[in-house]
C-alpha cells in the first residue's frame, strides 16, 4: 500500500491495525496455509486483500468450503483468465464523460468518489479499479468537475454513490458531499452502495447515521451481502440504526459458486434481508471479472435458483435476477421466461394473434394457458 492511500484508510476506518491486508497476516490467523503463500503473494500483488476483523471472526478456518472465506481470502485460481473476461466488464469507462462519473441511463448517474473498501471481494467487477495502488479518491478539481456535470443535467433525478465504498469516507466529508448533491435541485435521491455494515458494522455510528440523511434529498441505502452468515447480530444493529433513521435499504447480492448458489442459502439470504427492514434489490450474475470463473454460476442455474426461490417465499423476499451485458449495455432482467403467447406458433404465423392465449409456467413448472378454457 502506497503512503497516500495508508493514511486515508487509517484515518478513516481506524483500523489500519488489525484488518488483515496481505497473504502472510492471513496465514498468522491460519486463514490460508503457509505452503499457499508464494502463489497468494503473487494473486495480492494484483487484486487488492483486505479482511477486516469483524469478517475474519465469521470465518471457521477448518472448513475448505467456507462460504466467507471464499468471497475474501485470495486464491491461486485469481490468475487464471478466461476467455470473455474483461478488466471492465461491465463497460463504466464507455460511459464515463468526466473523472468520476458513469452515466449509462438518462435519469441516473454513477459518482465514484473513493476507490478504496473495508473489505475487497474476489468476484468484485471493478477489481481492477480498487484498492491500495489505484488513485485513493478524486482530487478536488475532479470531485467539483463531476459536480457541474451533474448540475447541468437537469435530467440527473438519482446519484448513485458506489465505488470502492463511499461509507470509507468520514462522517464529516460525507456530510459535505451529501449537501452538496441535495443543493441541486433536480437531484432527488441519492442511493448509496455499502459493504460497510457487514464488514465493519461499528463503522455505522451516530455521527455517519447522521451524515446519510440530508434536507432536500431522500437517500437509500443499498447493502452488498452475499451469504446469510454475513448478517450478524452487529451488522443488523447497524442496518437497524440506518432504518431506525428513516432512511430505506435495499439489497443487493452477487450470485456466487460455493457461496449463495443452493436454494437453501438464497432463500436464508433473502429472509434475513427482509427481517433486517431490508427489501431485496438485485441479485446479479457474476460479471465477466478476471479470475473469477470458479465463482461464476451459469445462467442456467441462477434460472433453476431464483424460479425454485418464487415458490419457497413471498414476493417480499424476491430480487430481481439480473445480467450487466459487457460492454456497456447497461442490466436486463434474467430470470426465467414465466409467459409466453404461444398459441400461433405452430400455426405458421408470423405475429401473435392478439387474442392468442398465453402458456403460464408456474413454480413448480407446470404449464396452464391463460386465459383458460371456457
Ligand atoms: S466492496 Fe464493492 S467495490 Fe469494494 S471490492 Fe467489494 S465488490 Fe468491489
Amino acid at each position: 500500500m502506497d503512503a497516500a492511500c495508508e493514511s486515508i484508510v487509517t484515518r478513516m476506518t481506524g483500523q489500519r491495525a488489525a484488518t488483515l491486508r496481505d497473504p502472510a497476516e492471513l496465514a498468522a490467523q491460519g486463514l490460508v496455509a503457509e505452503s499457499a503463500l508464494p502463489v497468494l503473494e503473487q494473486v495480492a500483488a494484483r487484486y487488492a486483500v483486505a479482511v477486516t476483523p469483524h469478517v475474519a471472526a465469521l470465518i471457521d478456518p477448518a472448513d475448505p468450503a467456507d462460504p466467507i472465506a471464499r468471497q475474501y481470502i485470495p486464491d491461486a485460481r485469481e490468475l487464471e483468465q478466461a476467455q470473455g473476461e474483461h478488466p471492465d466488464p461491465i463497460g463504466d469507462h464507455a460511459h464515463a464523460p468526466v473523472a468520476g462519473i458513469v452515466h449509462r441511463y438518462p435519469d441516473r448517474v454513477l459518482f465514484k468518489l473513493v476507490h478504496v473498501c473495508a473489505v475487497y471481494c474476489r468476484f468484485c467487477f471493478r477489481r481492477e479499479m480498487v484498492g491500495p495502488g489505484k488513485e485513493t479518491a478524486l482530487s478536488p478539481d475532479a470531485y467539483a468537475a463531476a459536480l457541474d456535470y451533474i448540475r447541468s443535467r437537469p435530467e440527473i433525478w438519482e446519484v448513485i454513490l458506489t465505488g470502492g465504498d463511499p461509507l470509507m469516507l468520514s462522517p464529516r466529508r460525507l456530510a459535505e458531499i451529501m449537501a452538496d448533491l441535495a443543493a441541486i435541485e433536480h437531484v432527488r435521491i441519492i442511493r448509496i452502495h455499502t459493504r460497510v455494515p457487514v464488514a465493519d458494522p461499528d463503522r455505522i455510528s451516530a455521527e455517519m447515521v447522521a451524515a446519510l440523511k440530508v434536507a432536500g434529498a431522500t437517500t437509500w441505502l443499498a447493502l452488498h451481502a452475499n451469504h446469510p452468515r454475513e448478517l450478524t447480530g452487529a451488522a443488523r444493529a447497524a442496518c437497524g440504526r440506518v432504518v431506525d433513521a428513516g432512511i430505506p435499504m435495499v439489497s443487493q447480492s452477487v450470485l456466487l459458486r460455493g457461496v449463495n448458489d443452493d436454494a437453501v442459502t438464497l432463500e436464508a439470504l433473502m429472509r434475513a434481508f427482509v427481517e433486517c427492514r431490508i427489501k431485496p434489490y438485485y441479485l446479479h450474475h457474476g460479471d465477466l471479472a478476471p479470475g473469477t470463473t470458479h465463482l461464476r454460476t451459469t445462467l442456467a442455474q441462477g434460472q433453476a435458483l431464483v424460479r425454485g426461490l418464487r415458490g419457497r417465499v413471498s414476493g417480499l423476499c424476491q430480487p430481481d435476477y439480473v445480467l450487466d451485458i459487457p460492454g456497456g449495455f447497461g442490466k436486463v432482467p434474467a430470470g426465467p421466461a414465466y409467459l409466453s403467447q404461444a398459441d400461433y406458433s405452430s400455426s405458421g404465423a408470423r405475429e401473435p394473434h392478439p387474442e392468442s392465449r398465453y402458456r403460464v409456467v408456474d413454480y413448480c413448472g407446470d404449464v396452464h394457458l391463460y386465459p383458460p378454457e371456457p
